[in-house]
């Protein structure tokens, strides 16, 4: 490819909605453009990096036993109500009727789709295990479509669905995948960690986890540990509780009075108390049911924790003050636990009754209790790990203190047990001749994701740092000057050298000053650049840069070729 053919409008300003770098560089390298809030064009070189990363998943997941196959991205609402899931996916499905009013959504995943299929296709267990994929465009509505690539409302997905005999199957299929994923991102040159990862209430017979990038802008908030190779989601890590000891049960609890306190750290500084001896009790409302919950003062409740415990609403939030005077007659600020209405569930976290004493408000304003005893004096009905965990805490595998790190979910691997054979009534019949519901997995590749993911890792001032693996071209040839005609000869016969050799090559032929083409070199992040002088051409020498390390080295014209290919050869064992 010649730079003055290509469509690649690169720009000198940082585009003002671009947040994040990999947005911003993308947007600058002309990788893509924008068509709407969360849609995006591919431009030449931008769809080169994607069609690696599909390259790459795809040669894993066929590696795997993975077949593949391509699902319409228009889905029918049937298929979704057989499910259950027409109700429940909420604002986040794209809906659309067809002439004659018949309901249909954009695909923001393909189970239905799939097990559709395969309930159709299967009959027997001799046709088991199956694994299927697509590499496509998925459509979420995403509340805030944002950071370009990263959160697409279309976006590029693969998507692999397991159907197997029975547990041991997808145990088996699962395993797969997960080792499938830990090669792609590898081969992508990105570093990342699998984390355990919440399952949700809907999710099947558990097991699950998440391939993080570890990134400082990364939404997502995991914690490892240093020492042994557990690492969570935050959502999901379980916490062990802890006891304050160098506390004192001190007499009967007093009502005392703290008027216009209401946050946390007014009644604590207000009292004279630490955050860990008071309890924080929220009225929260799941769908149309009302309950409180209780957490230590200085604890975060997880409500990821919380609506799992509770078997899954499909909204979860804090009571308005309306509902909370109603239920309890004051504001937020004063909600306590002592002699609450009967017939309002009361969830505790673990840490609440092993608390010897406590602050807490008194449902009546601008009062709280103090030297409460809650084993004692609080109903709790049901007692749980609900609060997020803190770094610092020990692993519960090995007892070393837990760090913290930012993460971008590039991947989910999923067990979902027999959730959708069973709605859509996927069904084989065993050896014995009897019927059985499909064993099921789910796995996705974020694949549009990944690509902006491996921007927010390889990085520096001057633009995109590609890994050989998926870089647009291996190699730019930039010469100096396009006025000299040995300068440009030797240009075009290392540009059909390296062809010749198999490197993906790109000659920066147009008439402009080197420094504007060194400038675009280093934007776009072609990992080796090959600069062609006439100074150092009156040697036979030309100048190798790698982009990663920026380090140049004068080359014989004569080896340059070769040593391209060797180096890119290198990158490129798997
Ligand atoms: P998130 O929590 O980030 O919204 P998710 O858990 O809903 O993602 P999955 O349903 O697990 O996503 O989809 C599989 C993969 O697809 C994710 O791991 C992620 O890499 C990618 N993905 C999901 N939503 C988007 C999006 N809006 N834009 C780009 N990629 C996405
Ligand atoms: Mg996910």
């Amino acid at each position: 490819m010649r730079v003055s053919q290509l469509l690649n409008p690169t720009l000198r300003e940082v585009p003002a909605e671009a947040e994040v770098i990999s947005h911003q560089l993308m947007v600058r390298a002309g990788l893509i453009r924008k068509s709407a809030a969360g849609v995006y064009t591919y431009l030449p070189l931008g769809l080169r990096v994607l069609r690696k990363i599909e390259t790459i998943v795809r040669e894993e997941m066929d590696a795997k036993g993975g077949q593949e196959v391509l699902m319409p991205i228009i889905q029918p609402a049937e298929l979704w109500k057989e499910s259950g899931r027409w109700e429940v996916y909420g604002a986040e499905l794209f809906r659309l009727k067809d002439r004659h009013n018949r309901e249909f959504c954009l695909g923001p995943t393909h189970e239905e789709i799939i097990t559709d299929l395969v309930r159709g296709e299967i009959r027997s267990y001799k046709q088991l295990p199956l694994r299927l994929y697509q590499i496509q465009n998925k459509y979420r509505d995403e509340r805030r479509p944002r950071f370009g690539l990263m959160r697409g409302r279309e976006f590029i997905m693969k998507d692999l669905y397991s159907f197997d005999r029975d547990e041991a199957g997808l145990d088996e299929s699962y395993q797969r995948m997960y080792d499938a994923y830990c090669r792609i991102f590898s081969r992508c040159g990105l570093t990342y960690r699998p984390v355990e990862a919440d399952a949700g209430a809907i999710g099947g017979t558990g097991g699950t986890h998440e391939f993080m990038v570890l990134a400082d802008s990364g939404e997502n908030s995991v914690v490892y540990c240093p020492d042994c190779d557990f690492a969570a989601n935050v959502e999901k890590a379980e916490c062990r509780p802890q006891v304050i000891e160098d506390v004192e049960v001190v007499g009967q609890r007093k009502l005392v009075s703290t008027p216009e306190m209401k946050t946390i750290n007014e009644v604590c500084k207000f009292l004279s108390v630490p955050k860990t001896g008071l309890v924080k009790t929220l009225l929260y409302q799941g769908d149309d049911k009302t309950f409180l919950v209780l957490i230590r003062g200085d604890r975060e409740l997880n409500e990821i924790k919380l609506n799992n415990a509770l078997g899954g609403f499909v909204s979860l939030q804090l009571a308005s003050p309306q509902v909370v005077a109603e239920i309890l007659g004051c504001e937020p600020g004063y909600v306590g636990p002592v002699e609450v209405p009967a017939g309002l569930l009361v969830v505790a976290d673990e840490e609440v009754p092993l608390m010897k004493r406590a602050v807490c408000g008194a449902n009546k304003a601008n009062y709280h209790f103090v030297d409460t005893v809650p084993s004692q004096e609080f109903r709790m009905d049901r007692v749980l790990d609900l609060r997020m965990v803190e770094p610092g805490e020990a692993c519960l595998k090995c007892g070393a203190p837990l760090k913290e790190a930012r993460g971008i979910e590039v991947g989910q691997v999923f067990k979902l047990g027999t959730k959708y054979s069973k709605a859509l009534g996927a069904i084989y019949l065993d050896e014995n001749g009897e019927e059985k519901h499909c064993v099921m997995g789910c796995y996705g590749v974020g694949v549009s994701r990944s690509m902006a993911s491996s921007i927010e890792q390889n990085h520096d001032e001057s633009g995109i740092i590609w890994p050989i693996p998926i870089a647009p071209y291996h190699c730019i040839i930039v010469p100096v000057s396009t006025k000299d005609a040995q300068v440009v000869e030797a240009a075009e016969k290392l540009y059909q050298d390296l062809q010749g050799l198999g490197v993906e090559v790109i000659l920066d032929d147009r008439d402009e000053r080197a420094g504007v083409k060194f400038k675009d070199a280093d934007l776009v992040g072609y990992p080796i650049r090959v600069t062609i002088g006439s100074k150092t051409l009156g040697n036979g020498q030309v100048e190798l840069r790698e982009r990663k390390t920026g380090e140049t080295q004068l080359v014989s014209i004569a080896d340059v070729a070769q040593q391209v290919k060797r180096i890119i050869e290198k990158a490129l064992v798997c």
